[in-house]
C-alpha cells in the first residue's frame, strides 16, 4: 500500500498547501479520500487523472473537503467514465451541483450514503481492500475511514474531529493513523470549539490505538508544533506528490 497526499491543509491555511486530498493505492485499486477546492489540479500535478481512481471517499461536507469533487466530475464526463463516491448521508450532492449551475453532471456521480455509526462499519469490500467507517466529533455529519490491504498494511484517516475515542477504536492496530492537526499545543479550547484536534492530541489518539506511525495533518495558519511526541509515536510530515510506502512502516 502506498499513500499518496495531493493537498495537506486546512480551509483556512496557505494557499500553497492545498486542501487535505489523499491517494491511497491499494493493489491495483486507487482510493481518493477527500477532494477539496483544487483537488482536480492537485491530482494531475501529481501524475494522476480522474480515469485513475477506482473509489472516492468523502468525509464531510464542508468545503475544502468536497468542493473539488465538481471540477472531478467535470472531467469525468468528458472522459465517459462515472465516479463511484460514498460519504455521510448528509452530503447532498442534488443541491450542491444546483448550487455551482451543474445538475446535468449529477449523472457522473454513482453516490453511496453511509449512515455514520460510532461502531465500525464496512462500507466497501474491494479484490485488494476492506474499507471501513465511524462517526468522528466535528461540527457536521463526518466519517473517519480504515483502509485495510490485503498485504497487510492498514491506513486510518480520522478527518476533521475532536478527539474521540471512536477513532482510537477504528485505528487499533493499523500501520498510519493519518490523523487532523489543526491547533498547536494550548489551542485546545478554540480548537476544539470549531471541532478540530491540537497536534498533541493527535499524538495521543495515536498512542492509545497504539498506532506507531503518525502522519499530522489539515494544517491551519501557523507551522504545526509536535511536543511530548515520545519513542512509541514516529511522527512522518506529508509532503505533497511525495509517496509513503506503508510497506517500510511495518
Ligand atoms: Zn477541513
Ligand atoms: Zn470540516
Amino acid at each position: 500500500m502506498r499513500v499518496i497526499p495531493l493537498g495537506i491543509g486546512g480551509w483556512v491555511s496557505n494557499p500553497l498547501l492545498g486542501n487535505v486530498a489523499l491517494i491511497v493505492e491499494v493493489g491495483n485499486s486507487r482510493i481518493l479520500i477527500d477532494a477539496g477546492e483544487g483537488t482536480y489540479r492537485a491530482l494531475r500535478a501529481c501524475g494522476f487523472d480522474v480515469d485513475n481512481l477506482d473509489l472516492i471517499l468523502i468525509t464531510h461536507r464542508h468545503g475544502d473537503h468536497i468542493m473539488g469533487l465538481s471540477t472531478l466530475a467535470l472531467f469525468a464526463r468528458s472522459k465517459g467514465i462515472a465516479l463511484k463516491v460514498y460519504g455521510p448521508r448528509d452530503v447532498d450532492l442534488e443541491k450542491l451541483f444546483d448550487a455551482l449551475g451543474i445538475p446535468q453532471y449529477l449523472p457522473t456521480i454513482d453516490f453511496h450514503p453511509i449512515d455514520p455509526s460510532p461502531e465500525p462499519l464496512t462500507v466497501a469490500i474491494g479484490h485488494d481492500y476492506k474499507i471501513t467507517a465511524i462517526l468522528a466529533d466535528h461540527t457536521v455529519q463526518t466519517l473517519a475511514y480504515r483502509i485495510d490491504g490485503l498485504d497487510g498494511t492498514c491506513i486510518t484517516y480520522s478527518s476533521d474531529t475532536r478527539p474521540t475515542k471512536n477513532i482510537v477504536n477504528l485505528a487499533r492496530g493499523c500501520t498510519l493513523l493519518v490523523h487532523e492537526a489543526s491547533g498547536n499545543p494550548g489551542t485546545e479550547e478554540v480548537s476544539h470549539l470549531h471541532g478540530h484536534s491540537t497536534t498533541t492530541e493527535a499524538i495521543q489518539i495515536a498512542r492509545e490505538a497504539g498506532v506507531k506511525y503518525l502522519m499530522p495533518i489539515h494544517y491551519y495558519v501557523e507551522p504545526p508544533i509536535l511536543s511530548n511526541v515520545g519513542s512509541d509515536v514516529n511522527i512522518i510530515i506529508p509532503l505533497p506528490c511525495t509517496p509513503l510506502d506503508m510497506q517500510k512502516l511495518k
